[in-house]
């Protein structure tokens, strides 16, 4: 069955150390990067499309030009003059990466400023991803704005999907940070926390209690991600479930182990799949990604 995946949130332009002082550039961003490998794994009567601000500059042009060659629709994009896309830089000392950010002031900070822009755009999908960075990155008033529209989006049928991916460096108080990521998971269907995350920030005694936390907000199906250990489901009207990891020979890379987790999860789920059955094929999505070097590996060197 044909549908259209509306993924919502920041992609930036990435800059990575490369050979002899230079720098690579390239393009990422956790619901991108989910957005990526859904186009990825999704058949071809179902589109993808990404909701998000960029200027009207060349970087911007160019960054929208890259996503259009990834498959993905860009017509929900908002162009504001003036602004630019987010940067960020990964440095690598002695094998280990730090990151500087340059997004205080990215054009997608707006993405969500135009109520009828958004409208549209979720209006026309039957599969919606945001994330915890998105709310992050929004003022109140459009925190506001967009998760409105997104439970009229659940209110109406269609599956709404949550990662809260806690980045507490983008909040500027813990509190508002929780109160805000539980409006999130309150207009969502289906939440893929990150279990560490859980723990720090909620204080989670066990993945029992973040389904419990979640199904209580009105969540009807939660994901627990927890690394190396795999994943538990716990679907309306089943059991909870355990699905492992997929053995990784070397760890090589593990940006964008969850976002590809969460792009692969609903390729399969919304196309039939059962869910230990989504759960075990992005499990071995994602082990194939932590393999690899980068955020958006390429679709050979993960399916043989
Ligand atoms: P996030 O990147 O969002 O914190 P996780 O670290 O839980 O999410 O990873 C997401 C998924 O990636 C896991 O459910 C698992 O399938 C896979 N994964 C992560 N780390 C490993 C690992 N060391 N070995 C095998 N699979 C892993």
């Amino acid at each position: 069955m044909a549908g259209t995946m509306l993924s919502i949130g920041e992609c930036m332009v990435e800059l990575m150390q490369a050979e002899g002082g230079l720098l690579r550039k390239g393009y990422a961003g956790d619901t991108f990067n989910a957005a990526y490998y859904a186009r990825l794994f999704l058949p071809s009567d179902w589109s993808v499309a990404y909701c998000s601000a960029v200027g009207t500059d060349t970087v911007s042009d160019e960054m929208l030009a890259f996503m259009a060659e990834k498959g993905i629709d860009t017509g929900p994009v908002r162009k504001i003059e003036g602004r630019t896309p987010g940067l960020y830089m990964i440095h690598l000392k002695d094998g280990e990466r730090s990151f500087s950010y340059w997004r205080s002031a990215s054009a997608a900070r707006l993405l969500a400023d135009d109520p009828d822009h958004l409208r549209r755009a979720v209006e026309g999908a039957d599969l919606i991803l945001f994330s915890g960075i998105t709310l992050a990155i929004l003022s109140r008033d459009a925190v506001e704005t967009l998760l409105a529209e997104l439970r009229r989006a659940k209110a109406a049928g269609k599956r709404v999907v949550f990662d809260p991916n806690i980045r507490p460096r983008l909040w500027d108080d813990a509190e508002r940070m929780r109160r805000t990521l539980t409006e999130g998971a309150r207009a969502a269907s289906l939440l893929m926390p990150s279990f560490d995350d859980e723990v720090t920030h909620f204080g989670d005694s066990s993945i029992t209690a973040t389904i419990a936390r979640y199904k209580a907000l009105g969540v009807a199906d939660v994901v627990v991600k927890d690394g190396e250990k795999g994943v538990t489901l716990a679907f309306e009207g089943s059991e909870e479930s355990h699905v492992p990891a997929t053995p990784v020979a070397r760890v090589v890379d593990t940006t964008s182990a969850g976002d590809s987790f969460n792009g692969a999860f609903l390729s399969r789920l919304v196309t039939g799949g059962s869910p230990s059955e989504a759960a075990a094929f992005a499990a071995r999505i994602a082990a194939g990604v932590i393999g690899h070097h980068g955020a958006l590996v390429d679709k050979a060197k993960l399916v043989g």
